[in-house]
């Protein structure tokens, strides 16, 4: 079949598990911590031992409202709780506490930024509540060990309605979505530890001759990174293709599929076909009451809300003039976005302070594995450096040394740049002297600069080089060059 004569189009949604940053379980008062020694977290509501009781962690409900509110969501004045049953050794009660048709939120929206610059709306279907399972390991030995450390976490699910229409979407809306419950503080995300897992469901819509066919949705489980998400959506769509291709138009029929993702080949394997809602005999859970959600506590979570990520990082453009790659580098993280809108308001000029923060304070954060505010570093001292380099008091190389040198020290940067000695000679009889002599030691560049030749242009940043060479780099460049056109009658 010739592929030039119909059109492809990817349809993907998501459904993400994000794990709430609750002290303790959904139901239990266990703490929930990682990296714990197996099975040391546990108490008898969450091993599911028979006629214990359950109890809702309100900070849970909370921190789901909040980000039902964050997506733009309906918030239900009235939801339950459900028993969702399948049977699994992480799953000691044989059901998972969870919500069928009354979600906590739902018919929200999310705006993702694009590459392109523009945002797309992506409409959010339902977000709910329900507990997380254990751990099977099979670490070593021809045995598996189970681990129910885990067992009983909150876990908040979002489902986008299939919105999305190729794999850069679909991360732009990951990273996007990671961004916000970080905001909030309802999740930290942390996908190595997994915290927040994706399932893209994928198919395609094949139009040919007016006629429209719909390859079966495939369900990819449990990606744990932005990468594994994007290449096992663009694998997806790839294969049902070949298949359409393949087999002609039969793709119109057939059940939706589990697949996972191999990591290692790159390429998404069948589980089995999909379980329909029925299969796991949904019905409210008995030993929880329902949730009735007050207006005055909704409205005191509604105040708490902070200006989201995206909003920022278009303020960031439109305020600043910073562009939009600067602007999502500095948003990515509340407190250093905080820390940027601080130092700007400390009296530095923002593009200077965005270049100290994202060339020089960020990659030191990343080398040491922490985030930039966990520097212990000042706004009020980045912004007094970004005014010295402003001043011409120290040149921006010196800047970032400086910067890395608060980092090390704590000492401020006016105190570093004297002791440093990367003060900025602006002393124009001084730097005439100097200048005079590099022209007497350099008489061949100056023949190449006085002929007008292509290589005047060289030689004279040659000339100005040498005499920052002289000055052990203090001198100021741009003093320097005023000093050389005026000698060279330029
Ligand atoms: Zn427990
Ligand atoms: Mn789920």
């Amino acid at each position: 079949m010739a592929r030039s004569d119909m059109q492809v189009e990817v349809i993907v949604g998501l459904e993400i598990h994000v794990q709430l940053c609750t002290a303790s379980k959904l139901f239990c008062g266990c703490a929930v911590e990682s990296g714990q020694p197996a099975n040391s977290l546990v108490c008898p509501v969450c091993l599911g031992m028979p006629g214990v009781l359950p109890v809702m962690n309100k900070k849970a409900v909370e921190y789901a409202a909040l980000t039902g509110l964050a997506l733009n969501c309906q918030i239900a004045s009235f939801t339950k709780w459900d028993r969702k049953s399948y049977y699994y050794p992480d799953l000691p009660k044989n059901y998972q506490v969870s919500q069928y048709d009354l979600p906590l939120a739902h018919h929200g929206f999310i705006e993702i930024p694009l590459p392109s610059g523009q945002t797309k709306r992506i409409r959010i279907r339902r977000v709910h509540l329900e507990e997380d399972a254990g751990k099977n390991l099979h670490a070593t030995g021809n045995f598996s060990q189970v681990d129910l450390n885990r067992t009983g976490t909150p876990l908040m699910e979002i489902v986008t309605e299939p919105d999305m229409n190729n794999a850069t979407e679909v991360k732009a809306l990951a990273m996007e979505l990671q961004r916000i419950v970080r905001y909030i503080g309802a999740s930290e995300a942390d996908m190595q530890k997994g915290q927040m897992r994706f399932e893209p469901n994928v198919n395609l819509a094949i139009t040919r001759h007016g006629q429209v066919f719909k390859s079966p949705i495939a369900e990819v489980k449990n990606l744990n990174s932005f990468r594994a998400l994007e290449k096992s959506v663009d694998f997806e769509a790839q294969r049902q293709l070949e298949e359409f291709l393949a087999t002609g138009l039969t793709l119109q029929t057939g059940n939706k599929t589990t697949r996972g993702w191999d990591d290692a080949h790159e390429v998404t394997v069948l589980q089995r076909e999909k379980e329909e809602a029925h299969d796991y005999r949904y019905f409210p859970e008995p030993d929880l009451v329902p949730v009735r959600v007050d207006e005055a506590w909704l409205d005191r979570i509604k105040a708490g809300i902070c200006e989201l990520p995206l909003q920022r990082q278009l303020r960031f453009v439109r305020e600043y003039g910073l562009n939009d790659y600067d602007a999502g580098v500095l948003t990515l993280e509340r407190s250093t976005a905080d820390f940027f809108d601080d130092a700007v308001k400390a009296g530095g000029q923002p593009k200077r302070i965005c270049n100290l923060l994202t060339q020089v304070g960020l990659k030191i954060a990343n080398e040491r594995g922490c985030r930039f505010v966990d520097l212990g570093i000042k706004s009020r001292d980045v912004a007094a450096l970004a005014e010295m380099i402003d001043r011409g008091q120290v040149n921006a190389s010196a800047g970032a040394r400086i910067l890395a040198e608060m980092v090390a020290t704590g000492r401020d940067p006016q105190t570093l740049s004297g002791q440093l000695n990367l003060l900025q000679k602006s002393d124009a009889s001084e730097l005439e002297a100097l200048v005079d002599q590099v022209l007497e030691a350099c008489p061949q560049a100056l023949d190449e600069i006085r002929s007008g030749g292509k290589k005047g242009p060289k030689a004279r940043s040659y000339l100005v080089g040498q005499v920052m060479q002289r000055t052990q780099g203090q001198a100021n460049p741009a003093v320097v060059s005023e000093i050389m056109a005026r000698r060279l009658g330029i």
